[in-house]
């Protein structure tokens, strides 16, 4: 007998979307049959008719129990796993990635230790960690980097910037261009990725001191200081360094025009290189940083024009970008909204339990995307790229019962209610047509009939390998 049945719902399966019923045993799913065959008998059963079946979601930006660098005085930190993982499991999120932070001259080991450590017995659900090098690390750090790949962590993040702006005095972020292009050559021949937030830091920093200069620190100029041209020359920059090194590129939170054009130039050539975008940059532009409460839609770099929400728009439909992230940065409103100037504006988003049902309503609902292809924004692509698959991001006989339930047919406004993290979402009273009703972990419904049922400590930390042919071309 099998321990949980979900019937009768639209599954989204691996290049087929069908009503079918999906039988699971332990932990896996065991069974994918047709819903007019005699049902199989199973321990519970979960009606799922008139509803869309996926894979849980995967959200591969997350920084949780992070520093708050643009205070540093204050000694500030975003919520927890505890927290920001109710939120993920009413939001239909099953696993996400968070950072692992490498100060200069840190031991690699013991920063590891100290944040597994800090998720554990924590997360509702399962989790990895990116490997974080900051600033100038001695190169002899990057040593590590094949037992890092072989322990299961096979993503490295580096900054190219310093993000913020150089008063007050902060932990630096920006990593040379000397030592990402070392880093990686040790990533590429060791079966990794890199993971890059580009952005030019000369250009960055002297738009800081220009718009001081002539007293234009609004905050509604975070667009004008993040510009386009940064994203532009960083981009390029970076692809052509990986080139040079035979690695695999991931550009988190691609913003601009013309972010995209450089990642579709760079898979044209056949290179590996793919892009993510935010439903934060998916959904809002600049001018409405002036609004009341304005910068609630504010994320490093920044929110940019119409031109390039279209850009990257047509990026997701067309598969120039892989995946839409939320670079989730969990504070309550008043943190968020503290400053308004482009030196203390509150960066990161508050919207992983957003995301699913926003990606289903702007994407398949308002510009005709299909269903399958959701699932590779929300799920597969992430899986793949970070080697998680097949285990996760894929509705499969012998892959983790991970399964998101979408009721579709909705049209309402979200309230407070819909969320379950802080004290408010930016995402409150935007309209939807598509919301996860039950999400399940492992064979476990985490949420169920408006129910939270999922335990902080259930969420695992998982090993990760990636796909060798992922590396060295464009595959997906
Ligand atoms: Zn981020």
């Amino acid at each position: 007998m099998l321990n949980l049945l979900v019937q009768g719902g639209t599954v989204v399966g691996p290049g087929w979307v069908e009503v079918c019923d999906v039988g699971v045993q332990g932990e896996r799913i065991v069974s994918l049959t047709r819903s007019d065959a005699q049902a199989l008998e199973a321990e519970q059963v979960i009606d799922a008719r008139g509803l869309l079946v996926v894979p849980g979601g995967i959200e591969p930006h997350a920084h949780l129990a992070h520093f708050i660098n643009q205070r540093p005085e204050a000694e500030m930190y975003t919520l927890g796993p505890e927290e920001d993982t109710v939120g993920m499991a009413f939001g239909g999120v099953t696993t996400h990635i968070d950072f692992c932070q490498i100060q200069p001259g840190a031991s690699v080991e013991e920063a590891l230790q100290q944040r597994t450590g800090r998720w554990k017995g924590q997360s509702l659900i399962d989790y990895s960690f990116h490997i974080n090098f900051l600033g100038a690390s001695p190169i002899a750090a990057f040593e590590h980097v094949p037992e890092l790949i072989q322990s299961g962590f096979p993503s490295f993040k580096v900054f190219t910037c310093n993000v913020l702006p150089p008063k007050p005095p902060r932990r630096s972020y920006k990593v040379d261009f000397g030592r990402i292009g070392h880093l990686m050559e040790k990533v590429a021949v060791a079966g990794g990725i890199m993971v890059v937030h580009a952005e030019d830091d000369d250009l960055v920093q002297f738009n800081y001191e220009l718009f001081s200069e002539r007293n234009r620190t609004g905050g509604t100029n975070l667009h004008l200081v993040h510009s386009k041209l940064s994203e532009e020359l960083s981009f390029h920059r970076t692809i052509r360094l990986a080139r040079a090194r035979r690695a695999a590129v991931y550009f988190v939170h691609t913003s601009a025009s013309e972010g995209v054009e450089a990642i579709q130039r760079a898979r044209a050539r056949d290179e590996p290189i793919y892009g993510e975008t935010l439903h934060q940059y998916l959904c809002h532009t600049a001018d409405e940083y002036a609004a009341p409460g304005g910068f609630r839609f504010h994320t490093y770099p920044s929110v940019k024009l119409r031109q390039d929400q279209d850009a990257l728009w047509r990026g997701l439909l067309t598969g120039a970008l892989s995946t839409v992230a939320t670079d989730e940065f969990p504070t309550t409103r008043e943190v968020k909204l503290m400053g308004s100037t482009i030196e203390d504006v509150t960066g990161g988003n508050l919207g992983a339990e957003a995301r699913m049902g926003i990606v289903y309503t702007e994407g398949v609902s308002k510009r005709g995307m299909s269903p399958r292809r959701f699932v590779d924004v929300t799920s597969s692509n992430a899986a793949r790229i970070f080697g998680l698959y097949p285990r996760k991001g894929v509705i499969a006989i012998g892959s983790d019962a991970d399964l998101t339930l979408m009721d579709t047919r909705q049209s309402r406004r979200l309230t407070r209610a819909d969320f379950h993290v802080a004290d408010y979402s930016p995402w409150e009273n935007w309209e939807v047509n598509a919301w996860p009703t039950t999400t399940i972990l492992r064979g476990q419904p985490i949420v169920h009939a408006g129910q939270l049922l999922g335990k902080p400590g259930y969420g695992q930390l998982l090993p990760r390998k990636i796909d060798p042919e992922l590396l060295q071309r464009p595959v997906l």
